[in-house]
């Protein structure tokens, strides 16, 4: 049985989220970037597969990994995800958008440059969430 009726949004497992959230630590923002989805979505799935969110201000029993040896490196075929966390713990949380510059929205994303998903920090930069929904399009 589907979830959801869009057909073009992934249907994670309860299992799977469970454990990006819970065991991997991510927050439904970080999930909702690693399923490029709204973090509604995640909430929605959330609530449709009674997954109880972690609480915002308690930190979580076990720590996320820190470090490459804690990710499971396969060379430049790592994960996304993975991938996505690499770059934010070597460059950091992005403030601000290097496309357009705006320094509004608050919310700001690594993208790849390449679209080959090089495990190179200047094949990175931070832009705004519009700016990469942009470069995604292309
Ligand atoms: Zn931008």
């Amino acid at each position: 049985m589907r979830y959801n009726p869009n057909p073009k949004l992934p249907v994670p497992l309860k299992s799977e989220l469970i454990h990006l959230h819970k065991n991997k630590g991510m927050s439904g923002r970080q999930m909702a970037d690693y399923y490029k989805v709204s973090q509604m979505q995640i909430r929605r799935w959330f609530r449709e597969r009674e997954i109880i969110p972690r609480s915002r201000n308690k930190a979580p029993s076990g720590r996320p990994p820190t470090g490459e040896k804690n990710w499971n490196w396969k060379g430049d075929k790592v994960s996304y995800q993975a991938l996505h966390s690499w770059v934010r713990r070597h460059k950091g949380t992005p403030h601000e958008c290097e496309k357009c510059g705006t320094t509004e929205p608050r919310k700001y994303e690594w993208a790849n440059i390449s679209g080959e998903y090089k495990r190179d920090l200047s094949d990175w930069i931070r832009v705004c969430t519009k700016c990469h929904r942009k470069m995604d399009k292309k």
